[in-house]
């Protein structure tokens, strides 16, 4: 464990709280130490108040925020002298908890202490850091955890056995620490939970926390249990169609769609493959705090009924002991380990999805060391149960609104690096749709920086790079739901008496045979949508109204507008919706430079400003109107409407 303090570096942060701010982001920038919203930190300081009176505050961690990148006001003020006090009670709920930290902290619009505030009063030192350290939960995850800690650190910590985070753990610790500390007390061990470290400066605090944490590494290294060999498995063999097939059972289960991305790296599959994986992945997570993201155990294999007929009973079995009534969760799982694709990360986003991802690559590390000292062993069923199912948890249950309509769904769209496709793009993410954006210019990879968005490259006229843009794909986000098809082309006008048959063909074989290949190719995928599939098609004012000069443009869309209507027909029985926009006019997109704009304008001898507006109803049709619009048709609003064709252009007398 190597400590990242860097005094040219610390320079730049003067003051008590911005030094806090300095190391929690150290600590932060380690995922063996902390991930994603876990851990917290504090400092105690003395202020004077508006009344000139001098207070003691705890600036800890506010919920909400991650240590990697908090920041002063991510600190929530709590006075001192009433958190000591609470310590003092022999029993407060954690709803009564969250309360009075709440009421007790000393600037309007500060973020939710952390709940572990009390915890941080009662150690008697300015600084105090908390994480959740793999090597820490390696060693006090096995059997003799207490005994192991004692080896590693003699008295120099605390050590306290597991209880419950929240008001019982400070309460224990208020008991205990006293009790145990002395002089030269570093640090304290919460077994099966993580680490304190403390000092009278942010750098010393943060210096023995890496020093802690790295005797535990010197420790499981000593044992042979830590760097590992790197792990050598079987190549992943797993089609799309199985992943599909999964993702829509798991879906089903969890009763909305979810995002299942599978990980097939080395590690990952070499877990899976683990002879004794049943035994190993099935003991409960590393931390409880992680069973809010992976659930108590994974699923191990594809029999999703089998791991949902298990969670209700596990939930039985503890919901009838609890002193709230409880709601029960979604029974569906959140980890899948698999022989053949390897990991796979469930969560209602990318982001969801990814943090699941991160979590239980971790857990693999704490599980393989542990295995390493000579077995792996997770806190009880009842134990992982009242932290999924704490109170606060549950009132956070309550207070999360309706999600975005498309939250869970995959959509994929072609042409997707400018006008109309990189609009579908944006108004699909912005519904929470995650989305598999092609286009066949290369900037695609790295145009959208969202997680929720793939870009890839991808010629749609070749079967071959159509094929692996949906493995790539569904690797990825584990389906599809959403289908636009938006990527054709538009020659230059020539009368049909000049019209080569090149042309002619390389038209037909991008607006309409390459639409055909996606069509055939998805319709597997976009059977198992959960909400059903949704294809929009791109089609063109030219269908209804042709004009003179662009008979391959006008032809391939009018075939293309017909295809969708005969896949209307075959597909309604799949539950598969498919309807067509018409745009007219939409200036700004990739045909339209200035120079074309203006030669059109004086063909029919109007301004540009004119000719932008030439419609009935006088508004110029942007991108954005028509992703809108297709957008909108995936969504609940045209649950009923199939084989249907809007246009979308300000009004055309002649298509009126
Ligand atoms: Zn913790």
């Amino acid at each position: 464990m190597i400590g990242l303090w860097n005094s040219n570096d610390a320079v730049r942060y003067s003051g008590a709280l911005a030094l806090r701010v300095y190391t929690s982001q150290l600590l932060g920038r380690d995922p063996s130490l902390v991930l994603h919203g876990g851990g917290n930190t504090s400092v105690k300081l003395r202020e004077v108040n508006v009344l000139g009176e001098a207070v003691d505050i705890l600036y800890v961690k506010g919920s909400g925020w991650d240590l990697a990148t908090i920041l002063e006001p991510g600190f929530a003020p709590v006075r001192m002298d009433h958190l000591l006090k609470l310590a003092t009670l022999e029993s407060l709920s954690d709803p009564q908890m969250v309360s009075e930290l709440a009421t007790h902290v000393v600037r309007a619009g500060a973020p939710a202490p952390s709940v572990e505030a009390i915890l941080h009063a009662i150690l008697p030192y300015p600084y105090v850091d908390h994480t959740h350290a793999d090597a820490l939960l390696a060693v006090t995850n096995t059997a003799d955890g207490a005994r192991r800690i004692r080896d590693i650190y003699g008295d120099d910590v605390v050590l306290i056995p597991y209880v419950m985070p929240g008001f019982d753990l400070a309460r224990l610790c208020a008991r205990e620490f006293p009790r145990q500390a002395h002089p030269r007390t570093l640090g304290m061990v919460l077994l099966n939970h993580g680490i304190f470290s403390f000092g009278s400066s942010a750098r010393e605090s943060y210096e023995r926390m890496i020093a802690l944490v790295g005797r535990a590494e010197v420790y499981l290294e000593r044992n042979g249990a830590w760097h590992l060999p790197p792990a050598r498995a079987a190549a992943p063999a797993a089609s799309r169609h199985d992943i599909a097939r999964l993702r829509r059972e798991i879906s089903a289960c969890a009763g909305f769609p979810m995002i299942f991305a599978t990980h097939h790296d080395a590690k990952f599959l070499a877990f899976a493959q683990r002879g004794d994986i049943a035994q190993i992945s099935q003991q409960g997570p590393a931390t409880p705090d992680h069973v809010i993201r992976t659930k108590r155990v994974p699923m191990l294999g594809r029999d999703v009924g089998a791991y949902a007929a298990a969670y209700c009973d596990y939930f039985a079995r503890h919901a009838a002991s609890a002193k709230q009534p409880k709601v029960m969760l979604d029974p569906a799982p959140r980890v899948v380990l698999d022989a053949v694709f390897g990991l796979g990360c469930v969560g209602r986003t990318v982001k969801d999805a990814g943090i699941v991802r991160d979590v239980y690559a971790h857990t693999i590390d704490v599980i393989l060391a542990a295995t390493g000292l000579g077995g792996y062993c997770a806190l009880s069923e009842q134990d992982i149960f009242d932290v999924e199912y704490w109170d606060l948890e549950q009132a956070k249950l309550k207070k999360t609104g309706a999600p975005p309509a498309f939250a869970g769904e995959v959509a994929l769209v072609t042409g997707a690096a400018s006008g109309i496709g990189k609009a579908c793009v944006e108004s699909l993410v912005t519904r929470g749709a995650a989305v598999i954006a092609l286009d066949i210019n290369a900037d695609i990879a790295t145009m959208f920086s969202a997680p929720d968005v793939l870009g890839l490259r991808c010629d749609v006229t070749s079967p071959a790079q159509i094929s692996r843009a949906l493995d790539c794909g569904v690797c990825t986000f584990g389906g599809l739901d959403l289908l636009v098809l938006n990527a054709g082309i538009f020659p230059g006008g020539k009368r049909v008496a000049a019209l080569a048959d090149e042309e002619w063909r390389r038209v037909m074989q991008v607006n309409l045979d390459a639409n055909l290949a996606l069509l055939r190719e998805t319709h597997a995928l976009l059977k198992l949508a959960l909400r059903g599939g949704r294809v929009v098609i791109i089609g063109s004012k030219n269908v209804p109204a042709p004009g003179p000069g662009a008979a391959a443009y006008s032809a391939s869309k009018a075939a293309l507008t017909q295809l969708a209507r005969v896949v209307a027909l075959e597909w309604g029985a799949d539950g598969i919706r498919i309807n067509t926009l018409h745009p007219n006019a939409v200036f700004d997109t990739g045909i339209w430079s200035d120079e074309v704009l203006a030669q059109r304008a004086r063909h029919y001898g109007l301004s540009v400003a004119e000719y932008k507006i030439n419609n009935v109803l006088k508004v110029e049709v942007f991108s954005r109107d028509v992703a809108e619009l297709a957008a909108e048709m995936c969504g609940s609003l045209f649950d009923k409407t199939t084989g249907a064709q809007v246009p979308v252009d300000g009004g055309n007398d002649r298509v009126i």
